[in-house]
């Protein structure tokens, strides 16, 4: 399977409106590549930008500036039926599944609607569509008369994600899915992923504030903090490659039986500053232990320092 790039965000910046005639920068020239079959995770605290970022990449929001390219049309130009039919190939599944679905429509209703409003089946034909997704997310067929307060979190997940599979996407954008599930269900769900990418050739887009997990499934793993991207590497090299210092808190803060644990746990020092109030220069400076006068002062691109690996720190940059 080739691993071609099929969705580039170049320059995607996105500005809200604040108070007293301020922009709150959620997202600031955030440039990411998604690849055919392969996932890319986009890791960081509340506030970085990461679920603003993802729901431009599904047209939920329009950016600022910038373009989204999906194979090599620019979607956030895209209004009325072609930006209908563009969402079939790019899907969601959401963090709160239970919250996600009507709780009055049954897991047939759930997970055939979106092929109903696409006029891709008759009425019909929903249950034996039904059951052919519930299979692929290995839920019993029978589940297809249940209602999703009747299911485990694992399992309702499981029904968001068959709903993300009916219109065949090509990229799937997974928006914290597993956050509100326990470890070994967490597991399960991402194996799960494993196995649709390799059968499917789906590519995965899995944001969420755990870096263990994270690094556990991206080919690439991208790092934000306060709405831009610090760091980009391969996820397998998170472990030992990371640079940027706030990758390095990130790794030291976590307590999670996936690392090490015999490790001692970080704090990263003082909090992030307000969104409103990003600093000149790098924007991680008042956290950082590293931070120099230049730091202050200029703002550090992200650089290439090694073949997919770049790193927007002013430590690397020659
Ligand atoms: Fe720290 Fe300076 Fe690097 Fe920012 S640019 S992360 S303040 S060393």
């Amino acid at each position: 399977m080739s691993h071609e790039p099929i969705l580039t965000a170049r320059h995607v910046t996105k500005q809200f409106p604040a108070a007293n005639g301020r922009l709150l920068t959620a997202c600031d020239d955030v440039n990411l590549t998604v690849c055919q079959g392969r996932t890319l995770g986009i890791v960081g605290e509340s506030g970085c930008g990461k679920s603003t970022f993802v729901k431009m990449l599904v047209g939920l929001l329009a950016p600022t500036e910038g373009e989204i390219l999906f194979h090599g049309d620019d979607i956030t130009k895209l209004k009325g039926e072609a930006l209908r039919q563009n969402r079939r190939k790019i899907q969601m599944v959401f963090q709160d599944a239970w919250a996600a679905f009507n709780p009055k429509m049954r897991v047939v209703d759930i997970v055939t609607e979106p092929l109903l409003n696409f006029g891709l089946i008759r009425r019909s034909e929903r249950a034996a569509k039904a059951q052919e997704l519930l299979e692929m997310v290995h839920l019993p067929k029978e589940y297809i008369d249940r209602y999703p307060h009747s299911m485990s979190g694992g399992q309702r997940q499981r029904v968001g994600i068959a709903r993300a599979l009916a219109l065949e996407p090509e990229i799937i954008v997974c928006d914290e899915a597993t956050c509100a599930l326990d470890v070994s269900v967490q597991d399960r769900i991402v194996e799960l992923l494993v196995e649709l990418q390799q059968k499917k050739g789906i590519s995965f887009v899995f944001i969420c504030h755990d870096v263990a997990l994270v690094q556990s499934l991206s080919h690439q793993m991208a790092v934000m903090y306060l709405g831009n991207v610090v760091e980009v590497l391969p996820g397998h090299l998170v472990g030992t490659e990371a640079l940027h210092p706030y990758t390095q808190a990130l790794i030291g803060a976590i307590f999670s039986t996936r690392m090490d644990f015999t490790k001692k746990i970080e704090s990263i020092e003082s909090e992030a500053p307000s969104p409103l109030d990003v600093p000149a220069g790098c924007p991680f400076q008042n956290r950082c232990g590293h931070c120099m006068e230049r730091c202050r002062r200029e703002k550090p691109k992200l650089v290439e320092i090694e073949q997919h690996h770049e790193v927007a720190c002013h430590l690397f940059s020659r």
